[in-house]
C-alpha cells in the first residue's frame, strides 16, 4: 500500500470499479445521421455491452451544440433552465419537481447524500445495476442486497420482508438492468401503500422508453400519491445522448431541493443543455421514438428467436436481453469477442450470473442469434 492510498476512507479504498461495457479498440468517429437508419458504420467488433442507442446523432442535435460551442467561455445555466421547462412540459410535473444531473447515476449519489445518514440501510435488488452498491457506500449508506426471482424479476415481497427501522431508501428498477424484466404496476403500488412513513423510494426507469407492458410500473402518474417516491430518469438510452451526461429526477420539490443542495454547481454541462433542449424538439422526439420502435421490434425478434432456439430468456422490457449463464458467462463473452461481437458479461460474485446482450440493429442482432445458436449450454 502506497502513502496516499492509506488517506482514503478505509470504505472508499475497497469499492470495486465501475466496470464500463467493453468498447472497441478503435471506435470509428461520429458522423450525423438524419434517418432512423443510420447506425454506426461496422468496422471492427460491435458494441452490443453497453446498452447504448446505436443510431447516430440527429443534426439538429449536432448543430446545438455547434452553436453552444461558441460561449464555452461562459458557465452554462446553473439549473438548466431551458431543459427542466421542456421536461416539465413533456411530463406534466413542475419545474420545481425535476432536477438534471451529469448522468442520472449522478443525480442517484446526490439523492442519496440527501437522504442517507451514516449506517442507513438501502434496499436494493440483486443482481441490478453494478452503480448502486457504490453509491450506496460513497454515501455512508449499509447496502441490503435482496436476491432477484429466478426469472430476473424484482421480488418486491422479499424486499419489504427485508425493511428494517434502520432502513431509508429502497432502490428499484424498471426495467432491471441486467436482466431486463419490468415491475407489475399494481405490485408496486400494493408495495408503496404497505410501506412505512421515513423511507423513500427511488424507481430507476433508465428503460423507461423502451417498456411496452402495458402492466408494466410508470412512475410519474404515481408521484401525486406518493411523496416518498422519485424516480430517475436519463437521455443517455433511448435519446441517444450517454456521451454528454445528462438524466433527471422527477419527485417531490422538497427531495428535489434536497438535491440541488448537495449537487456540484453547474453539473449540466453547456452543450449537454443545448443538446438535449434539440433532442425534446417536436420533430427529433419524433425520431427517437421510431428509432426505440425500431429497437423494440428487434428485442422481440431477438427474444423469440432465442427462445426458439431453446434459451431461458427473461421477459425484456429495456434494450437488452439477459441470458442467464451462471459461471458460463464469463466464456461466452470471450467467444462472442472472438467473433467480433462485445457483450457484458457479469459473474463476478457467483450470483445469478449471465451475459446482457444490447439490441442493435438487424444485421448485428442477426450475428449474435446465428452465434447464440452455437452456444446452447448443453
Ligand atoms: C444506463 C442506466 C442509467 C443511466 O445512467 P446515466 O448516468 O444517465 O447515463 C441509470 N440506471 C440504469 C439502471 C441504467 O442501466
Amino acid at each position: 500500500m502506497t502513502y496516499s492510498n492509506s488517506l482514503l476512507r478505509a470504505d472508499v479504498a475497497a469499492l470495486p470499479a465501475y466496470t464500463p461495457g467493453a468498447r472497441p479498440e478503435n471506435s470509428p468517429g461520429p458522423k450525423g445521421g438524419g434517418f432512423i437508419h443510420s447506425v454506426m458504420p461496422e468496422s471492427g467488433p460491435v458494441k452490443l455491452s453497453s446498452n447504448e442507442n446505436p443510431y447516430l446523432p440527429l443534426p439538429t442535435v449536432l448543430q446545438a451544440i455547434e452553436q453552444a460551442s461558441h460561449e464555452i467561455n461562459r458557465y452554462p445555466d446553473l439549473n438548466a433552465a431551458l431543459l427542466l421547462a421542456e421536461l416539465a412540459a413533456k411530463y406534466g410535473v413542475s419545474e420545481d419537481q425535476i432536477v438534471c444531473g451529469n448522468g442520472s447515476v449522478a443525480v442517484l449519489a446526490h439523492l442519496l447524500a440527501a437522504v442517507v445518514s451514516p449506517g442507513d440501510e438501502v434496499i436494493y435488488p440483486w443482481r441490478s445495476f453494478e452503480a448502486y452498491p457504490i453509491c450506496v457506500s460513497v454515501a455512508h449508506g449499509v447496502s441490503v442486497k435482496v436476491p432477484i426471482t429466478d426469472h430476473g424479476a424484482h421480488d418486491l415481497a422479499a424486499i419489504a420482508a427485508a425493511i428494517t427501522p434502520r432502513t431509508k431508501v429502497v432502490i428499484v428498477c424498471s426495467p432491471n438492468n441486467p436482466t431486463g424484466t419490468a415491475i407489475n404496476r399494481d405490485e408496486f403500488v400494493a408495495f408503496m401503500d404497505n410501506l412505512r412513513p421515513g423511507i423513500m423510494v427511488i424507481l430507476d426507469e433508465a428503460y423507461a422508453e423502451f417498456v411496452r407492458d402495458p402492466n408494466a410500473v410508470d412512475g410519474i402518474p404515481l408521484l401525486s400519491k406518493y411523496p416518498n417516491l422519485v424516480t430517475l430518469r436519463t437521455m443517455s438510452k433511448a435519446y441517444g445522448l450517454a456521451g454528454l451526461r445528462i438524466g433527471f429526477a422527477i419527485g417531490d420539490p422538497t427531495l428535489i431541493a434536497g438535491v440541488r443542495a448537495v449537487a456540484t454547481p453547474f453539473g449540466v454541462n453547456a452543450l449537454a443543455q443545448a443538446a438535449a433542449v434539440a433532442a425534446l424538439q417536436p420533430a427529433a422526439e419524433r425520431v427517437a421514438s421510431a428509432r426505440v420502435a425500431a429497437i423494440v421490434a428487434e428485442r422481440t425478434r431477438v427474444v423469440d428467436g432465442l427462445r426458439r432456439q431453446g434459451w431461458q430468456v427473461p421477459d425484456a422490457q429495456g434494450n437488452f436481453v439477459w441470458l442467464p449463464l451462471g459461471h458460463e458467462a464469463k466464456a461466452f463473452a470471450e467467444a462472442a469477442k472472438t467473433e467480433g461481437m462485445l457483450v457484458r458479461p457479469f459473474d463476478d460474485d457467483g450470483v445469478n450470473g449471465g451475459v446482457r446482450i444490447t439490441i442493435s440493429e438487424g444485421a448485428a442482432n442477426n450475428n449474435f442469434l446465428a452465434f447464440a445458436a452455437r452456444h446452447l449450454p448443453s
